[in-house]
């Protein structure tokens, strides 16, 4: 932070000097422009001033040699010839004044009303006493009318100088023509008095201490003294600093140029506040370039500062992420691993669960076989014992020759022994371990073979069986077999708990539907904890009682709930149990 603070100032200070150094080069270089262009302009002024009075020069060294006014001088000639020559030469030339003076200084002629002695004027001095060209620059205190005098010596034929022609020309009359120019242009003397400028406001102001010697030739004029100027130089060029009203520049170039044909100096005060101003716009614009470019190198470093930081940030993140998507994903395969190890487990559980079922179902189809040995021996001896004697009558009969109680016999063994097939066949079929596939299974036909397994049974006890098998089969999804073990499991208990009670009598009813119900119901004890019935192994039948192993109803639960169906058992109201097999019908016969 200290470091971009510490930069930024750096960069400011250097774009300062640099604006500054712009402005300077600026400035300077428009300076050079400017004194160029204000030295052509004061010598155009200068050689205009000098070039008007060069004119009167001119006329007061033609007149010096004019016959009328050597004659004069001379003596020989006449005063109104002279003056005429004078007036003449004044009107077309427009000079304020033409003196033709004596030897003496006595105005001899003039153009004017001017008479007397001007002896001992300094201006007389040159053409008088040398014999030589004299300027003279004057100010009329009375009028005010500034002028440039040229006394021109006249001579005699015989050569020595016998007077002076003065040509009085009015300087205003000449500066006007320039006065409207936008430089500042004045004209001073060797006392440094404006005597001509293009700002009225500079006339007859002397720069410094008046000198001795301008009173003798500015007698009787007040001078005023020139405004305060604190001068200095810029790259070789003198500047003005000066507070002079509204129509002089507050700060100007000063130009000089010495005009020594008339006597005086040239001055020009151009204006450098144009100069100041482009400079300065100059160097504005530098610095607002370079601030702009600033602003846009800081934003821009910003920009990649935090750029750079966000980039920093999600490289961090990403690291961060990463490792946490490498762990989780390590805790996830460790999940994984156990899962698949836990399914394994399952399946193997679910297996050996199966296992112990199927083997559970047939301990229970054998135990129920155990179960059913002596009355199935005593069903099979009883048709046994009858066909023996039915063959032993039928041989009787063969040798009473009497073949058609023979036939009968035969016909009765043959019915007996069919009888008996179909008993060994149910058997068998019940014995037969069945694979867990569920199909369509006709009800009546399992209630009609577990009925014909026990008949002998219930026979033997006197029991009473209400079963009127249906017109229609009525069909459930199943598997015959362990639809069989179920019904018979139901009617053997109805059975056992119809002993020693009277009257016995085993309802089985089949009703056709969604679900399709199978009802076994007895007339026996009841049921004493209806909610144990289906725990394995309860059983209220005594110990080494041929039936009492408490599985048949927790076997026939696990089958029964292996096709979807339900089993209920329940006491009946009017005595006895009643117990209810649900069973989905099959999907055809439904449809139907
Ligand atoms: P087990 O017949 O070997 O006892 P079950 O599981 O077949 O085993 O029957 C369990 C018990 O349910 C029986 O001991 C008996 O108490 C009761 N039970 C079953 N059927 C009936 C019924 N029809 N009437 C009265 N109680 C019954």
């Amino acid at each position: 932070m200290v470091t971009r603070f510490r930069a930024t100032l750096l960069y400011l200070v250097a774009l300062v000097s640099f604006a500054a150094g712009v402005w300077w080069f600026a400035f300077t270089s428009d300076l050079r422009g400017l004194a160029a262009r204000g030295e052509a302009d004061l010598s155009l002024a200068s050689g205009r001033l000098v070039g008007q009075l060069q004119q009167f020069r001119e006329l007061s060294v033609l007149l010096a040699d004019h016959p009328a006014l050597t004659e004069l001088l001379a003596g020989q000639g006449n005063v109104q010839a002279a003056e005429r020559v004078l007036l003449r030469a004044a009107d077309k030339t427009g000079t304020l004044e033409i003196l033709a003076v004596s030897r003496t200084g006595l105005v001899m002629a003039a153009s004017g009303p001017h008479r007397g002695d001007l002896g001992g004027a300094p201006y007389l001095r040159r053409p008088l006493e040398d014999g030589a060209l004299g300027t003279y620059n004057a100010v009329n205190p009375e009028t005010g009318i500034r002028s440039v005098t040229f006394a021109a010596p006249v001579f005699s034929p015989a050569g020595p100088v016998i007077g002076a022609v003065l040509v009085r020309a009015r300087i205003g009359a000449i500066e006007a023509e320039w006065r409207g120019d936008a430089m500042t242009v004045a004209f001073t003397d060797d006392f440094g008095v404006v005597l001509s400028s293009n700002r009225l406001e500079l006339l007859f102001r002397v720069r410094g201490e008046p000198t001795p010697g301008i009173e003798a030739r500015y007698r009787g004029v007040d001078f005023l003294p020139f405004p305060d100027v604190q001068s200095f130089y810029v790259a070789g060029l003198e500047l003005w600093r000066l507070d002079a009203g509204r129509y002089l520049p507050r700060l100007a170039l000063h130009l000089t140029q010495p005009l020594p044909v008339i006597e005086m100096t040239g001055e020009a005060l151009v204006d450098v506040a144009p100069s100041l101003r482009l400079a300065a716009w100059q160097a504005l614009v530098v610095l607002a370039l370079g601030l702009v470019a600033g602003a846009l190198f800081l934003i821009l470093a910003d920009r990649r500062r935090a750029l750079a930081e966000r980039l920093a940030m999600e490289a961090e993140a990403n690291v961060v992420l990463e490792k946490r998507v490498k762990e989780r994903t390590g805790e996830l395969s460790a999940t994984n691993a156990a899962l698949r190890r836990e399914v394994e487990e399952r399946r193997t559980a679910e297996a050996a669960l199966k296992k112990a079922q199927a083997d559970l179902v047939q301990a229970g189809k054998l135990s129920a076989l155990g179960q059913m040995s002596a009355g199935i021996s005593h069903e099979l001896n009883q048709p046994l014992m009858a066909i023996s004697s039915f063959a032993e009558n039928g041989a009787a009969f063969l040798e009473r020759e009497r073949p058609e109680k023979a036939a009968e016999n035969l016909g009765k063994i043959s019915e007996l022994a069919g009888r008996m097939g179909r008993i060994i066949r149910n058997l068998r079929a019940f014995a037969r371990q069945e694979v867990g596939e569920v199909r369509p299974v006709d009800l009546g036909n399992v209630v009609e073979a577990v009925l014909e397994l026990s008949e002998g049974r219930m026979k033997r006890e006197g029991v009473e069986l209400e079963w009127a098998p249906p017109p229609q089969p009525v069909v459930a999804m199943g598997g015959e077999v362990r639809l069989q073990q179920v019904v018979m499991n139901l009617i053997s208990n109805a059975i056992d708990a119809m002993e020693g009670r009277s009257p016995k009598r085993l309802t089985i009813g089949l009703e056709p539907g969604t679900p399709v119900r199978l009802r076994v119901a007895d007339t026996g004890c009841g049921i004493d904890a209806p909610d144990r019935i289906f725990d394995p192994f309860y059983s209220t039948k005594e110990v080494g009682h041929s039936e009492g192993m408490g599985l048949g109803l927790s076997i026939s639960y696990g089958i029964v709930k292996s096709f979807g169906g339900v089993i209920r058992g329940a006491n009946r109201t009017g005595g006895g149990a009643e117990f209810t097999v649900e069973l989905s019908p099959c999907e055809q016969e439904a449809a139907a």
